[in-house]
Formats: C-alpha cells, sequence, structure tokens
C-alpha cells in the first residue's frame, strides 16, 4: 500500500489541500492500522509527546540557533515533528468531531476580544 492512497496527492501544496482531505487521509492511516480505540487522553498525550520532540530540537539554543534549525540545518527533523503534533491534533479532530475551521475560527474571535489591536502606537 503506497503513500499515494493517502488522498493527498504528490506534490500539492498548503494552496491545493483541503483541510477535510488531510483529515480524511489520517483517518484513512489510522483506519487501515486498525488504531480505533484511541482516546481523548491517548491523544492529548502524544500531541504533548510531539511537542516535546520538536522542542527539543531546539533545547539549549539561542533565538538565532533555533531560527538557524529551523530554517537550515535540522530543517527535515523540525518538518517531521511539526508534522507529528499536527497528525495527532487532526487525530482528535477526527475521533472527537471537531470542525477544525469552525473551532479555530471561534478562537481567534475569542482571542482578538481578549488581545485588541492597540491603535495609534506608530
Ligand atoms: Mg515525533
Amino acid at each position: 500500500m503506497g503513500h499515494a492512497e493517502y488522498r493527498i496527492p504528490e506534490g500539492a501544496r498548503d494552496d491545493a489541500v483541503s483541510v477535510q482531505a488531510l483529515r480524511e487521509a489520517v483517518a484513512q492511516f489510522n483506519g487501515d492500522r486498525g488504531w480505533t480505540g484511541l482516546n481523548a487522553a491517548n491523544l492529548a498525550m502524544s500531541i504533548s509527546i510531539e511537542a516535546s520532540e520538536l522542542l527539543e530540537i531546539f533545547q539549549w539554543c539561542s533565538p538565532q540557533e533555533a531560527d538557524e534549525k529551523a530554517r537550515f540545518t535540522e530543517r527535515e527533523h523540525f518538518r517531521e515533528e511539526l508534522a507529528d503534533v499536527l497528525i495527532y491534533c487532526i487525530s482528535m479532530s477526527n475521533f472527537y468531531d471537531v470542525d477544525l475551521a469552525e473551532c479555530i475560527r471561534e478562537k481567534m474571535r475569542k482571542n482578538a476580544m481578549k488581545y485588541p489591536v492597540e491603535h495609534g502606537t506608530e
């Protein structure tokens, strides 16, 4: 079974792949492996563990060193751990039927009220 079956067309980038297509690809990947018994605790732990793996790349780095790693010297590792975080977030949304566009929109609306844009500071 090849990765092409996971509905993310080869070479397609963010401007050509829907969130729904990503959700379906992750659901199919999990379903193919029988990973259907996950729960909110497993998934929240997995998100945190993968976020820690992402953080480990930058342990003891100055801001400049971290930027250099993310952009150049640890680029592939950085991309993989970022993908792991997102894959588990998408799994969580699938298991608990959370529409990502809707919940991000709603949370950003709350954040905008909590952190209003300050005018006249230029
Ligand atoms: Mg990882």
